[in-house]
């Protein structure tokens, strides 16, 4: 179905079914679901389902969709609400499934190096509970109270993807809903698999929209010995940028390498009234490193240091004990929340080859002055993904005049060899900008792909792609 007006209701008989399924102190249908009716997407208005529902285990998601699907009704599966795509957002009301009690972590295999967790786990409760084990889930992606099920459905991605890749990279198989109620298995506790089309990877990143993932099972690693923050200014962010590739040639791929620029500190600093060391140079790399040994770590961070000073860098900072790295960290982390803080219509998490960052945020730059639109830059400079903010600081930019800035900077990073988003997903927001990154050929297969697991698009309908889209 196209068409939301075909769409059937909630009605007394759907609640009284969904009461039977969950109980009904998991049924809510008044004023609490206006929790359930945004995620964190900046200026984004918010939309209500007509019932949120909280199952509490695979069987029950099984009985929910296979009513929706004879009653079709809209599903917006949800985790932590963290997103920031309006991914989570139920713009045709219906029923919000949320994840948030499908919260048991269910085994950690020490020998297989696998953890099996319900979506719905926390993403700090799986830290803690790895950690606990002696072992190690490497992923960052910035928001720790997203749910699992939520960084697998949008494939998050982070500050740690130089050295260890997304999530979807730690995705060994699955347990997911499709929208007809049927359960399916993907994947197992193994690293290799060359049995038919690959399930897994598909569902991860499909963003609710194919299916509800129930259960994950992910690939952990030893944990590193040791980790050290390098933080180091520069007098323009051209020579920031020059140096990634000889940092990467270098060896030892750091965990994380992230670019700013002065404005974005002096906003944070602003924001959180707190101070950055050396704050008052035009661009900075921040390179986090891991390592066995403290001797071995030093050696790394002395090289990356001296690669940095050949690429003009002013100095280099060592915060040195855990306190001020954390201090550090977690400034960065505030980013979002500072932009938006100030006022930003949109965030862009273009991606393209780390080699061509340059490029493409001089060509963004210049496209922004074109509409004197102020932007903000930052981001991932290790794995190409770009984070540029139209801020509005309190002047209200024009729907329109966003949009076609917005198509004229994705444009750039596709001409530049990337596309359009790196870790957040399409979502609701940036569905409209596909067809700039995939031609007709890919924009039909998607669709084919989505109509034969959701054939009457109940499964998070209006997200990632428009079955109306040319
Ligand atoms: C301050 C801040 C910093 C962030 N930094 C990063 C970052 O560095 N990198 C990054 O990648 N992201 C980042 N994010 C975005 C966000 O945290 C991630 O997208 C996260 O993966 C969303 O998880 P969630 O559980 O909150 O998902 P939700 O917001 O609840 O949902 C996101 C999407 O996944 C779908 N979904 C959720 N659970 C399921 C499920 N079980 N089955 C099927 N579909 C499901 C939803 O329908 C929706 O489409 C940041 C967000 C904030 C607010």
């Amino acid at each position: 179905m196209t068409d939301p007006s075909g769409y059937g209701k909630v009605s007394d008989q759907v609640l009284a079914s969904l009461i039977e399924i969950v109980g009904d102190k998991n049924v809510l249908s008044g004023d609490d679901r206006e929790n359930y009716a945004r995620d964190e997407t900046a200026e984004l208005e918010p939309a209500l389902p007509e019932v949120v529902v909280r199952p509490e285990d695979a069987a029950s998601v099984a009985r929910i969709m296979k009513l929706a699907s004879d009653k079709l009704i809209p599903v917006t599966p949800r985790g932590g609400g963290t997103g920031i795509s309006g991914g989570a957002v139920p713009i045709y009301g219906g029923i919000v499934l949320s994840l948030e009690r499908m919260n048991r972590i269910l085994e950690i295999d020490r020998d297989n190096f696998v953890a099996t967790v319900e979506a719905g786990v926390i993403l700090s409760n799986l830290y803690q509970a790895v950690e606990e084990q002696g072992l190690y889930y490497p992923l960052y992606p910035g928001e720790t109270s997203s749910s699992i099920g939520g960084n697998v459905a949008t494939n998050a991605g982070g500050m740690r993807a130089v050295k260890y890749g997304v999530t979807r990279h730690f995705v060994l198989g699955l347990e997911a809903v499709l929208p007809n109620g049927d359960v399916l298995e993907t994947g197992g506790k193994f690293v290799k698999c060359s049995t038919g089309y690959e399930l897994t990877q598909l569902i991860t990143g499909s963003e609710g929209t194919l299916a509800v993932i129930t259960k994950i099972l992910l690939r952990l690693i030893p944990p590193p010995g040791k980790r050290e923050v390098l933080f180091i200014p520069f007098n323009s962010l051209e020579d920031a940028i020059g140096s990634v590739p000889d940092i990467l040639k270098g060896g030892t791929l750091p965990v994380g390498l992230e670019f700013m620029e002065q404005d974005i500190i002096k906003l944070v600093e602003q924001y959180t009234g707190r101070e950055i060391p050396l704050h008052d140079h035009r661009a900075f790399l921040m390179i986090i490193v891991e390592a066995d040994s403290e001797e071995e770590i030093l050696r790394i961070a002395n090289h990356l240091g001296e690669v940095c000073l050949g690429h003009g860098a002013v100095d280099v900072f060592m915060p040195g004990s855990e306190r001020a790295k954390r201090n550090l960290l977690e400034l960065r982390e505030k980013f979002y929340s500072t932009v938006c803080h100030f006022g930003t219509p949109a965030i862009v998490d273009a991606v393209v080859p780390r080699s061509r960052i340059a490029e493409f945020i001089a060509r963004a730059k210049e496209i922004a002055h074109r509409y004197q639109i102020p932007l903000i830059t930052y981001g991932h400079a290790g794995d190409g993904n770009v984070h540029l903010h139209p801020m509005s600081y309190g002047t209200k930019h024009s729907e329109a005049r966003i949009n076609e800035l917005l198509v004229k900077i994705f444009e750039a990073s596709v001409a530049c060899g990337g596309t359009i988003s790196g870790e957040h997903g399409l979502g609701l927001v940036k569905k409209k900008y596909l067809p700039i990154a995939a031609d007709k050929a890919k924009l039909a297969l998607m669709k084919r792909i989505k109509q034969a697991f959701d054939p009457n698009n109940i499964m998070n309908p209006g997200k990632v792609i428009d079955l109306g889209q040319p």
